[in-house]
């Protein structure tokens, strides 16, 4: 493999296997953190295609980096695997469960690790076919959906020596996101009150429950003095037991979402100070389990206009007519008004409204605009340049998180994004280790955004997630 059209030609001749893996964790869905059959699928493949695997970084036992080469520059290809709960779906286009209330694809993680894995793939061949010196990494990073395995890794130093990164999210369109997702806190705070029984002697009560529901009315004051780019959500994971006995514990978990981690660290300070006034109010003691916290992104525009260009290299995916009809059955499954708010989020032209599926290629067309949504992808945006490239993997009425994106991402639609993303991905790395002015302008946008700002890491010291 000399040019990028043999890099391209390689991954479409050598897509069998990727497609299998990707199949395999998509039939085999597994939890956040407890992701072991798809790290060791992944971490087995690269160690014969001669990787060195180091397990357990983030102090996750799913977590893994696979490096290959030498020298500089190094070029971090990000994975995930994680599945989600109540999304087990059969591989057809109508829902209908494999195992109800099951795990499922529901985020197309099988395709976004395993197209970071065949693009690290790729270019380790071509290095080597090449002499060039340089380094591949590919990150096998466990528990996305609960926005934890990056965080817990990029505190252990893993991502520190890159150069740059490159990963994708599956989508319905192919795009590189020049926007942000935003910052978040996921915590969970506790009251401890004296239980007593309701009826006879309530007067000897202190409810833990009372606590959280005025926290919760203290949160819900709050929110008209916040920023409107805040999110704040709760649900109450322990009110009790019974009613006739006064609740000696309860539990409220808590996300807090902002565009800018400042933000986030700034709201989730008053909310503090509302859980302290509610255990004041109700004489009950409180305390905090801070579960993870995580980055808004930032995507590095130099990076995207490598994708960009890769892509036109490339050409659009040929979606077939039966792979376009399959993909409106999905969408007609969804009602008008979420088909409508998903496509409004596309910004295309309002005639294109009612496309099923969509092969073109777009450049980045999001800048400055703030997802609500988060990962955890945006700490590593903060200690590397970054991009994170969108294909389309799914079909445009499907919405994130649903049984329809399940639907697409164990069939020919995901495993043709994913082929697009690899090679995309494999041509943009392939400019970066061969035209060092190509990752000097990555960088030096990276260094003039993040000066006033160094990474600092969400994660209060000491916080140690349960695996
Ligand atoms: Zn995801």
């Amino acid at each position: 493999m000399q040019t990028k059209q043999d890099v391209i030609h390689w991954l479409e001749e050598n897509q069998a296997p990727f497609i299998r893996m990707a199949d395999e964790i998509w039939e085999n869905p597994e939890i956040a953190l407890q992701e072991y059959k798809a790290s060791k699928l992944q971490a087995g493949y690269l160690e014969n295609e001669g990787f060195t695997i180091r397990w357990g970084s983030g102090g996750m036992p799913t977590a893994f980096i696979a490096t290959w080469g030498q020298g500089k520059p190094i070029i971090g290809f990000i994975g995930e695997y994680d599945a989600l709960k109540n999304l087990s779906q059969k591989n057809q286009a109508t829902q209908e469960p494999v195992v109800p209330g099951g795990l499922g694809q529901g985020c197309g993680h099988n395709l976004l690790g395993t197209g970071g894995l065949a693009a690290a793939v790729a270019v380790r061949r071509w290095l080597e076919e090449q002499g060039k010196p340089g380094t591949v990494r590919y990150y096998g990073c466990p528990a996305e959906e609960i926005l934890a395995g990056k965080v817990y890794m990029a505190r252990d130093g893993a991502f520190d020596d890159l150069d740059a990164a490159l990963n994708f999210h599956p989508s319905s369109i192919n795009s590189p996101n020049i926007g942000t997702a935003v910052a978040l806190n996921n915590l969970k705070f506790r009251f401890f009150g004296k239980a007593a029984h309701a009826g006879a002697s309530p007067h000897l009560g202190r409810s833990a429950l009372d606590a959280v529901e005025l926290m919760n009315v203290g949160v819900n004051y709050l929110r008209e003095h916040v920023p409107d780019t805040t999110r704040i959500h709760y649900v109450i994971t322990n009110g009790g037991d019974l009613p006739n006995i006064v609740p000696a514990e309860a539990e409220v978990w808590y996300f807090v979402r902002a565009p800018e981690r400042a933000g986030v660290d700034e709201i989730t300070e008053r909310v503090r100070k509302i859980a302290q006034g509610a255990a004041l109010m109700t004489d009950t003691r409180w305390e905090e389990e801070f579960i993870t916290g995580c980055s808004n992104t930032l995507n590095n525009h130099a990076l995207a206009d490598l994708q960009y260009r890769a892509m036109q290299e490339i050409g659009p995916i040929d979606f077939t007519p039966e792979e376009k009809e399959y993909a409106r059955t999905v969408n007609e499954a969804f009602p008008p008004d979420v088909r409508h708010n998903l496509f409004l989020g596309l910004r295309l032209p309002p005639e294109m409204e009612g496309e099923p599926l969509l092969g073109e290629n777009y450049p980045g067309r999001n800048e400055g605009e703030i997802s609500t949504g988060s990962s955890d992808i945006g700490d590593v945006s903060w200690i590397t340049p970054l991009c994170e490239l969108n294909t389309a993997c799914h079909s445009t009425g499907a919405p994130g998180h649903s049984w329809g994106i399940v639907a697409t991402g164990g069939m020919s639609i995901g495993h043709k994004g994913m082929l697009h993303a690899a090679k995309i991905m494999a041509l943009a790395a392939m400019d970066l280790y061969s035209d060092p002015e190509q990752l000097r302008k990555a960088r030096a946008e990276f260094e003039e955004k993040t000066k006033d700002h160094p990474y600092r890491s969400p994660l209060p010291p000491g916080a140690k997630l349960k695996v």
